[in-house]
C-alpha cells in the first residue's frame, strides 16, 4: 500500500532508537610499548623519550611510542639507503609480489586494523572498516600492478627510481595516507622512511608487523614515530631525495622553505575549503546525503571536505529544512559502535581549534544550528554544526575548520557560483549537484580544484589522481600520475 504524503512526512520526522552494537575488540592486541621500525626490525631506538597515544573517545592511554631523535632518523635513512641498492635493482615483478602480499595481509588483518584505527583516531568503525582499510589495501593492490609496467606507463622513457623518500602523514586517515605514500614509492623502486602523526601512530605500527610478515627486504620501509621535530628531521636529512607531505598548509610551507635549494623532490597535499554547489534542478534528497557525507564524514577531518555549501537561492529554504532534519538523525557517540555516524574529535588541540573558529562565526554574525545531541562526558566531542547567514569574509567561510562544521552561502547564477567557489586560497576539491550534464562540464571546467565530483562527494579510488591547486599544494597521488613524483624519466 502506497503511503500518503502526510504519512511519508511523519515517517521522515521519526528518529529511530538503535540498540548498542559495539565492535568486539577481543581480537586486537595493542602492545603497551612500541619501538621504531628500522632495517626490518622493531628496535628500541636511541631516543629515550616516549609519549602516550590515547583513545580520543575515552581519553584512556592505549600505548607508549618513541619520540625518534636525530640519531634514530639517521639510522632509518641509512637503512633505507642501503636497501635501495638492492630494491631498485630487484626484478619489478618481484617488487610487485611484495606489494600484492602486503595488500593481501591488510585484507586479512582488516578487522584488527579497523579497530586500531578507530580506537587511536576516534573515527566511526563503519568508516574505518568500510572506507579506510579497504582503500588502503586497494592502493597497494593497484600499485603492485604498475611495478612491472612502468615502461608502458611512460612510453619511450626510461623510468628510474629516485632513492630514499621521506614521508610525513597526518592523523585524519592514518593507514590510508600511509598507503598513498608507501605504495607508489615502492612500486617505482624507492625505499621509504615514514613518520605517522603524533596522535595516530598505532596502525603504522601494525603495518610494520605486516612488512615483517610479508618478508619485505629489511630497510625498504622504515617507520619512525615522533612529533613535528621528528618529521622535520626526516624531510631535511641530506640523504632523503624525495619528500612527500600531507598536512596543514602552514607546515607544508615550512617544509618547502626548509628544503629549498637542496634539489630534493617535493609533493605537498595540504588543506582545503571546498565548495559543494547545489543547483535548483538537483535531486534534493540525494544532494542532502551528499552534503552530509561531504562535511560530517570522519567528523569533517577531511582535507577535501565540502565545508562550504553553495546553494541556489531559489531552493535554499527547502534544502536547508531537509538538511536540518537529516542532521538531527545523525548518531554521535562511541566510535566502536557500528551505528555511529559521528565519532570523537581526534585530539584536544583540534577540538579547541574547532571551538575557536565556531565562536568566531557566532561573533561575526552567522546563525548557528546544532541538533539536540548529548555529548559523552569523557573524550573530545563536537556536535554536527551548520551556519547560515554566512558572508564570504567570515573566518568560517575562509579558513579550514577541519571539524563537523558547515558554512552555508547562497548564489543566484552559475557565474556567481563559480566566483564564490573559487574565492578561496585553496583548491583541492569541489562538488556540483545538478540534473544537467552540460552544466556539470561547464562548472568543472571553471573550478580551480584538483577534484570535481558530480552528484556525489568524497569518492576515492586508487586509479584516480588526487591533489590540489594554490595553497592546497602540488603533485598528484593516485593513478599513473601518482608514480611520477617517485621516478626520474630519462
Ligand atoms: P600538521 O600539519 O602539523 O601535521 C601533519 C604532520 O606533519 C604530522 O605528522 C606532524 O607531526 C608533522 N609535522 C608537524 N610539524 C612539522 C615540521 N615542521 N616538519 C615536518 N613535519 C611536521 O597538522 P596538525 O595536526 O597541527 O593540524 C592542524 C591543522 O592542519 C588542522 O586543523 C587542519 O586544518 C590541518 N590539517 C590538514 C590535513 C590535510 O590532510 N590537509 C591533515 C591534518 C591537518 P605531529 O603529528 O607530531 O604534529
Amino acid at each position: 500500500m502506497a503511503l500518503t504524503k502526510k504519512q511519508t512526512a511523519e515517517l521522515a520526522k521519526q528518529v529511530f532508537e538503535y540498540a548498542p552494537a559495539p565492535e568486539s575488540i577481543d581480537h586486537v592486541k595493542i602492545q603497551p610499548r612500541y619501538g621504531l621500525f628500522i632495517g626490518g626490525r622493531m628496535v628500541e631506538g636511541h631516543s629515550k623519550k616516549r609519549f602516550p597515544t590515547i583513545n580520543p573517545a575515552t581519553e584512556a592511554k592505549l600505548a607508549e611510542v618513541v619520540e625518534a631523535d636525530e640519531v634514530d632518523v639517521d639510522h632509518a635513512v641509512k637503512a633505507a639507503d642501503k636497501a635501495f641498492e638492492t630494491w631498485a635493482r630487484l626484478a619489478p615483478s618481484q617488487r610487485a609480489r611484495y606489494l600484492f602480499r602486503i595488500s593481501r595481509l591488510i585484507q586479512e588483518r582488516s578487522r584488527e586494523l579497523a579497530v586500531v584505527e578507530t580506537m587511536d583516531g576516534g573515527k566511526p568503525i563503519k568508516e574505518s572498516r568500510d572506507v579506510d582499510i579497504p582503500l588502503a589495501a586497494a592502493h597497494f593492490f593497484y600499485y603492485a600492478g604498475w611495478a612491472d609496467k612502468l615502461e608502458w606507463a611512460f612510453p619511450n622513457r626510461k623510468p628510474k627510481p629516485i632513492g630514499v623518500a621521506g614521508q610525513v602523514i597526518p592523523w585524519n586517515f592514518p593507514l590510508l595516507m600511509l598507503a598513498w605514500k608507501i605504495a607508489p614509492a615502492l612500486a617505482a623502486g624507492n625505499t621509504v622512511v615514514l613518520k605517522p602523526a603524533e596522535t595516530t601512530p598505532l596502525s603504522a605500527m601494525v603495518f610494520a608487523e605486516i612488512c615483517m610478515q610479508a618478508e619485505l627486504p629489511p630497510g625498504v620501509v622504515n617507520i619512525l614515530t615522533g612529533a613535528g621535530k621528528t618529521g622535520s628531521l626526516v624531510v631535511t636529512h641530506p640523504d632523503v631525495k624525495k619528500v612527500a607531505f600531507t598536512g596543514s598548509t602552514e607546515v607544508g610551507k615550512l617544509i618547502q622553505r626548509a628544503i629549498a635549494g637542496t634539489g630534493k623532490r617535493l609533493t605537498l597535499e595540504l588543506g582545503g575549503k571546498a565548495a559543494n554547489i547545489v543547483f535548483e534542478d538537483a535531486p534534493l534528497d540525494q544532494a542532502v546525503e551528499g552534503i552530509i557525507n561531504g562535511i560530517y564524514f570522519n567528523q569533517g577531518h577531511v582535507c577535501c571536505a565540502g565545508s562550504r555549501l553553495l546553494v541556489q537561492e531559489s531552493i535554499a529554504e527547502p534544502l536547508l529544512e531537509k538538511l536540518k532534519r537529516r542532521l538531527s538523525t545523525l548518531r554521535l557517540g562511541d566510535p566502536l559502535d557500528k551505528n555511529t555516524d559521528i565519532g570523537a574529535i581526534n585530539s584536544k588541540a583540534q577540538l579547541e581549534r574547532i571551538q575557536g573558529l565556531v565562536e568566531s562565526g557566532i561573533e561575526e554574525g552567522a546563525e548557528l544550528y546544532q541538533p539536540d545531541c548529548v555529548l559523552p562526558e569523557r573524550g573530545f566531542w563536537f556536535p554536527p554544526t551548520l551556519f547560515t547567514n554566512v558572508s564570504q569574509s567570515y573566518r568560517i567561510a575562509r579558513e579550514e575548520i577541519f571539524g563537523p562544521v558547515l558554512s552555508v552561502l547562497t548564489f543566484r547564477t552559475p557565474n556567481e557560483a563559480v566566483e564564490k567557489a573559487n574565492n578561496t586560497p585553496y583548491g583541492l576539491s569541489a562538488g556540483v549537484w545538478t540534473d544537467k550534464g552540460s552544466r556539470i562540464l561547464w562548472m568543472a571546467e571553471r573550478m580551480r580544484a584538483g577534484v570535481v565530483w558530480a552528484n556525489t562527494f568524497n569518492r576515492f579510488d586508487p586509479t584516480s589522481p588526487f591533489g590540489g591547486y594554490k595553497e592546497s599544494g602540488f603533485g598528484r597521488e593516485g593513478g599513473v600520475h601518482g608514480l611520477l613524483p617517485y621516478l626520474e624519466l630519462n
